[in-house]
């Protein structure tokens, strides 16, 4: 069996490897000419992504490039805790770790070249189809590729979705845009390791000293309208910092002092969702990672979960008889979990974006929800999510049987 995975992100190698363990054999199809870098701009793999990595054989790179990040301390405009949210395994076996997007590929990608996968640049798919005994997919440069099935791989603007199902939903825009920086040189109230996020006045930061004494932070902006295409990408490091120290002038805390000092500010990009896929597969074709079930990046979830989807579905694919089988018992197997975790990130980015009464409300609230929410049962399912390898993937149920929320 030959599989065409289209898109060379994070989950787009990581099936590579995962199908590898399970003897299917794979070529990475990636968009971009030398690879899908995003600058700058710096994620959370959660204990569930690293573990599901670790089942792979290829979690020892992504842990190098990172540092670890347990747990996240809420604050209010004046600095009022709001409450401790754990990121990480309860049983402390795997912490969280913080690490830059890019070096996250670039490890996972490694790993598959390590292994022989052989990842082709410059290859954007334009449209698949199925064939009597296979899929071909055709590229934008006129080239054209054989296989036994086809996996979309190729994030939250996917191609593929559209071509399963045309009438697919587009992502929704969440109401906030998203950058971040670096800073050395600033004292800040946290720990190497230890986030520290505040509920701006009127804006949302957060901030995590590395072990190298740079502080990485991010800010999320409400912005109602969607901005137009190139409106953000015009807008240069210089009036972002204007604009951000502006923003964050009345809040309590170093925010201000981290934007203005920054010695990079990365470019600014819309905050979009995918929550619901109504359809994940047709025939011989299947969506994964961010084509399927994007949540918003306030989850820190995006790239664990393509990773367990990666190995899901490799396992599916070792078990089922079949290849509609197995993406049948590998959606009821995924759907639930991950559109729980899609709604979590919803429900956040609504907080992010209160209004002056709506932050009253939350500033309120929050200390007593939060301890339930984000280190009870639902944190728990999210960090210390694990699947075993050597276990059976379940057959699909029966067409008819409600598998999703
Ligand atoms: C600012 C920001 C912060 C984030 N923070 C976090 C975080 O803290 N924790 C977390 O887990 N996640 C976070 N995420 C989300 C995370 O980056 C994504 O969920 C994750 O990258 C999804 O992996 P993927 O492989 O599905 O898609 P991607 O990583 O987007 O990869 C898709 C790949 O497909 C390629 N491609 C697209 N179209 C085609 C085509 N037609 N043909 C061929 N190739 C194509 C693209 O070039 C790209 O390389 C964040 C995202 C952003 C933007």
């Amino acid at each position: 069996m030959k599989a065409l995975i289209i898109g060379g992100g994070i989950a787009g190698p990581a099936t590579a490897i995962a199908l590898r363990k399970a003897g299917i054999d794979s070529v990475v199809y990636e968009s971009h000419p030398g690879g899908a870098d995003t600058i700058g701009v710096f994620l959370t793999l959660g204990s569930n992504g690293i573990d599901a990595l670790r089942t792979i054989d290829a979690d020892a790179p992504a842990l190098a490039a990172g540092f670890p990040t347990p747990a996240i301390d809420m604050v209010s405009t004046t600095g009022k805790s709001l409450g401790r949210v754990r990121t990480s395994r309860p049983d402390g076996d795997i912490t969280s770790r913080t690490l830059k997007r890019a070096d996250l590929y670039r490890a996972i990608r490694g790993e598959a070249a390590h292994r022989g996968i052989r990842i082709a640049h410059g290859k954007r798919l334009v449209w698949a189809q199925d064939t009597a005994d296979g899929v071909r997919a055709v590229f934008a440069d006129g080239s054209e590729e054989y296989g036994d099935l086809l996996i979309g791989c190729d994030g939250i603007h996917s191609t593929v979705r559209g071509i399963i199902d045309p009438a697919a939903p587009a992502p929704s825009y969440s109401g906030l845009i998203g950058l971040g920086g670096y800073t050395r040189g600033v004292p800040v109230d946290a720990q190497t390791g230890s986030y520290r996020m505040m509920f701006g006045k009127r804006a949302f930061f957060g901030y995590v000293p590395a072990p190298d004494g740079e502080v990485w932070w991010f800010a999320n902006l409400p912005r109602p309208a969607e901005p137009a295409r190139g409106e953000l990408e015009n807008i240069g490091p210089e009036q972002w910092r204007r604009e951000l120290t502006e923003l964050f002038a009345e809040d309590t805390g170093p925010a201000a002092a981290l934007i203005r000092a920054a010695r990079a500010i990365t470019p600014a990009g819309p905050m979009h969702a995918l929550p619901t896929l109504p359809v994940w597969h047709r025939g011989r074709m299947i969506a994964i990672g961010d084509a399927a079930h994007a949540p918003s990046p306030t989850s820190g979830q995006g790239a664990s979960l393509s990773v367990e989807d990666a190995v899901e579905l490799a396992k599916a694919l070792r078990d089922r008889p079949t290849i509609e089988s197995a993406f049948a018992a590998y959606e009821a197997l995924r759907r639930p979990r991950v559109e729980r975790i899609v709604k979590q990130a919803a429900r956040i980015n609504n907080n992010k974006a209160a209004g002056p009464a709506g932050r009253i409300i939350r500033d309120l609230l929050m200390p007593l929800v939060l301890p339930r929410l984000a280190n009870g049962e639902q944190s728990r399912q999210t960090y210390a999510h694990h699947i075993d390898w050597d276990t059976t993937t379940a057959a699909p149920p029966r067409p008819g049987t409600r598998t999703h929320l």
